[in-house]
């Protein structure tokens, strides 16, 4: 991993009340994490100002796990990038494949999304990711080619290395089902090389993250692939010691 700093983002999903918010806040800050890793909580909306409250002066970021492309209007249950930043979060989960399932997010959103965010001063975490029969019948590189030219249409060359890309296999989401280092590594090489073929520092200084059933003993292994920059910890950043572990996964390189 030449210079691009390690990530690590909590998404939480649908899960914890503010209260449990503050207690898992108050387990994990008691024991400082990793201080060469970025670490990011992703909890649902009505928890950021508590985390962010919670997280102030501490090394540990806030991010939101979804947002409106437009500033504001009539979009009746959504929030939009300036409502975030005027909160103090930090970044924004775009694209997860349970929204792109679920809630029928498209990559014509995407694409408006994300330039949004960035304008906004948010670090987008773009999800992108093949699903089980894609994978089965080759058609991995096609669907990755598909979302990354995409979603990131709209976004200029210079910011480009801006924006966090999460390589998440759709078939390793809660499944306990994880990549094989081999198959995160080379689909995160080919999203690397897709930036690379716009901007060749932007493909340098971008973080692509894998994201699908991380776990304390399959972290290290993951995240030591040469262009594997963090994860993206969906079940496992429930618990806090389970997270703590993952970020400290430099603890468990094999010597
Ligand atoms: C996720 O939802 O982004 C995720 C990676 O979940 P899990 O770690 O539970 O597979």
């Amino acid at each position: 991993m030449p210079d691009r700093t390690p990530l690590f983002a909590a998404n939480w999903k649908m899960h914890k009340t503010v209260e449990e918010t503050e207690s898992f806040l108050g387990d994990f800050l008691s024991n400082p994490p990793d201080p060469v890793a970025d670490v990011v909580i992703c909890p649902p909306y009505l928890s950021l100002g508590p985390a962010i409250a919670r997280c102030a002066d501490t090394p540990v970021g806030v991010a939101a796990q979804n947002m409106h492309e437009e500033p504001e209007g009539a979009f009746t249950g959504e929030v939009s990038a300036p409502m975030l930043v005027e909160l103090g979060v930090d970044g924004v989960i775009l694209g997860h494949s349970e929204r792109r399932q679920y809630f029928n997010e498209s990559d014509e959103a995407l694409a408006r999304k994300v330039p949004a965010a960035l304008l906004a001063g948010l670090e987008p975490i773009l999800c992108v990711g093949e699903n089980e029969s894609q994978r089965d019948s080759d058609e991995t590189v096609g669907v990755l080619t598909r979302q990354i030219e995409a979603d990131l249409s709209e976004v200029p060359e210079d910011r480009l290395g801006d924006v966090v890309i999460a390589y998440e296999p759709i078939w390793a989401i809660g499944t306990g089902r994880t990549a094989s280092p081999d198959q995160a590594q080379e689909a995160i090489a080919l999203i690397r090389g897709m930036i690379e073929a716009r901007s060749g520092e932007a493909a340098g200084r971008v973080r692509i993250l894998y994201g699908g059933s991380v776990k304390p003993d399959n972290a290290a292994e993951l995240i030591s692939q040469p262009d594997v920059d963090g994860a993206l910890v969906g079940g496992a950043s429930l618990d806090a010691e389970e997270f703590a572990s993952i970020v400290r996964f430099r603890e468990h390189v094999a010597r």
